[in-house]
């Protein structure tokens, strides 16, 4: 491997993630759940499956659809993860990561849930609930 995985890990430091693949763009999910699971839209990179996990004990994950579960650490709370089941892929929280200055925002996706009281100014790619369900089908 040339480049050294990227880490990341919880508030309390029980549990640590490490994610092999690069990353360099971040995606906004403003959609219902995803707010009422984190307080706010979620913000997220694709990490691919090449993640691997320290400290499981402490990792719940909570089966939030049928195509999806969430993970967080169960001894200090930190979203740890969306996983989505088809694919494998893990969608890791931002803000578990040091990120260096190429990452950007690339996309938005749900955006005609998103509420009214915040908007980001980035300029992103911008989906509606339809329009991800009608990719995801297609793939
Ligand atoms: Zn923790
Ligand atoms: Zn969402």
């Amino acid at each position: 491997m040339t480049e050294q995985s990227k880490q990341a890990h919880c508030l309390c430091n029980a549990v640590s993630l490490s994610i092999a693949d690069p990353i360099s763009e971040l995606h906004i999910c403003h959609c219902s759940t995803c707010r009422q699971w984190g307080g706010g839209p979620m913000m997220v990179a694709n990490c691919g499956t090449k993640v691997s996990f320290k400290g499981e004990p402490y990792i719940v994950r909570y089966h939030s659809s049928e195509w999806a579960e969430r993970g967080f650490c169960k001894q200090c709370g930190t979203h740890l993860f969306y996983h989505y089941l088809e694919s494998g892929s893990y969608f890791i929280p931002a803000g578990l990561m040091q990120l260096g200055d190429n990452v950007t925002m690339a996309s938005q996706i749900f955006i005609d849930e998103k509420p009214h009281y915040y908007e980001f100014s980035n300029d992103t790619v911008k989906m509606t609930g339809a329009e991800v369900i009608a990719q995801y089908s297609n793939e």
